[in-house]
């Protein structure tokens, strides 16, 4: 009764100056939730063990004191970190700097005579890894939360992760039981549906980072064989909720995917996410953040999230170009990102547009995060009993230091892919 008398009040204030906004409750146990959700006619969902609800309200203050409701957080908007996007007429392995840098194999546009020259060898030392130790496995499970993959895409339709109960099961039944219908190729959180088509083009770039095929043609990921797992939790602007972003934690909570790829985040702080993050430490899951765009500013002060999170389990990516210095776009962080990886001008797949090929140059922190998602996927396949803290550890010990790097990060180096699996660890100092 209380409830309905503050919300005819609270329709009330709206009409006049304030403008409703969209939160998500959390509730104390499911009998609450239940108790609440009829009493406010609110539609619940559950994620890792938790129920909660979203709610458009101009004052929540009168919920945060409800005993039943644990925590009540603005329904935060999350966007993807691709700073810029050029197109590519002929996409080919010897311009992906990242992989093996000749110092001349940045791609430039078709206007512009020549990319400013390299520095030879500022690549994660990919091809070497190559020849002597991995190109991955299919039992490399990698999470993208994105804005989905194109899981029909030629260099990636033989990555992607198949649902095999889903896929030998029938049309409109959740045959694998898990609380989703034909999720045959992984989950969309934004649409709540089992297709994770990419409808923007940001979560195929960073899938054929991690995982294009080396089929000859096109490109190569950093790993030829991988089992990509797409999470839709953002639409075709590159945009998603803490709704969407919770629903996709659970499904990559309940997935076999040890490691997810967060190229995206926000300035602003959840304590709903941050405590699923430290809830899936206990089932040995790993999060790369990208650690933001936002030119010149210092993630020390202004955090990213959920770049940001002081959890074990979590690693913050800085972008560096292909002359080892840090990314002009990228924000920087001495006591908060951990390490950069190459993040301007990165060659990758793209959706399907009308007379265009299917491949862009990105540039962002978006692009440096799946380079050190794939390198921890490698890794957890070759030690899969590594912790956390144990994972961000060998990153950083056995990242390359960098003259150029060194205020811009807790390291002051880049990724090795090379280094990190053999465990080659770093000299202090140069
Ligand atoms: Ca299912």
């Amino acid at each position: 009764m209380l409830f309905r008398i503050w919300f005819s009040l609270a329709a009330i204030t709206l009409s006049f100056n304030t403008i409703a906004a969209e939160y998500i409750i959390q509730f104390t146990s499911t009998k609450s939730a239940q108790l609440i959700a009829k009493q406010m006619n609110l539609q619940t969902f559950t994620a890792l063990g938790s129920t909660f609800a979203k709610i458009k309200t101009d004052n929540p203050r009168p919920l945060e004191n409800n005993p039943n409701i644990l925590r009540i957080e603005p329904n935060i908007t999350y966007r993807t970190f691709d700073d810029s996007w050029e197109e590519v007429t002929d996409p080919k392995f010897n311009m992906q700097w990242a992989l093996s840098n000749q110092g001349m194999n940045e791609p430039v546009k078709p206007d512009q005579l020549s990319p400013l020259p390299g520095t030879i060898g500022c690549d994660i030392s990919a091809q070497r890894v190559w020849s002597e130790i991995t190109t991955g496995s299919d039992q490399i499970i990698i999470a993208v939360m994105d804005t989905g993959i194109d899981y029909n895409h030629p260099e990636l339709k033989n990555s992607i992760w198949v649902n095999l109960k889903e896929q030998n099961g029938l049309p409109g039944i959740d045959d694998d039981g898990n609380g989703h219908i034909d999720d045959i190729h992984g989950y969309d959180a934004f649409n709540d549906d089992g297709d994770p088509m990419d409808d923007k083009g940001h979560g195929t770039h960073c899938a054929g980072i991690i995982g294009a095929s080396h089929d000859g043609k096109g490109i190569m990921g950093v790993m030829d064989k991988v089992k990509l797992l797409p999470i839709k939790m953002m639409n075709h602007k590159g945009r998603g909720e803490l709704e969407h972003a919770i629903k996709a934690m659970d499904y990559f909570a309940k997935s076999p995917a040890r490691v997810v790829n967060c190229s995206w985040g926000s300035n602003l702080y959840s304590e709903i996410f941050q405590e699923m993050i430290v809830k899936l430490e206990q089932r040995g899951k790993f999060f790369v953040a990208a650690a933001g765009n936002l030119r010149g500013r210092n993630n020390d002060q202004h955090p990213t999230y959920p770049a940001n999170y002081q959890v074990p389990n979590l690693i913050s990516i800085s972008s560096h170009n292909a002359r080892a210095r840090h990314s002009h776009f990228s924000t920087y962080g001495p006591k908060t990102i951990h390490i950069a990886a190459p993040g301007t001008k990165i060659l990758s797949t793209y959706i399907k547009e009308k007379r265009k090929p299917r491949y862009k140059v990105a540039s962002g922190t978006s692009m440096a995060a799946p380079f050190v998602t794939a390198a921890v996927g490698l890794l957890l396949h070759q030690a899969p009993n590594l912790t956390g803290d144990e994972i961000r550890n060998r990153l950083m010990e056995t990242a390359i230091k960098e003259h150029h790097l060194t205020p811009k990060n807790i390291t002051g180096a880049r990724l090795d892919l090379y280094r990190l699996l053999m465990n080659i660890r770093t000299q202090t100092d140069e």
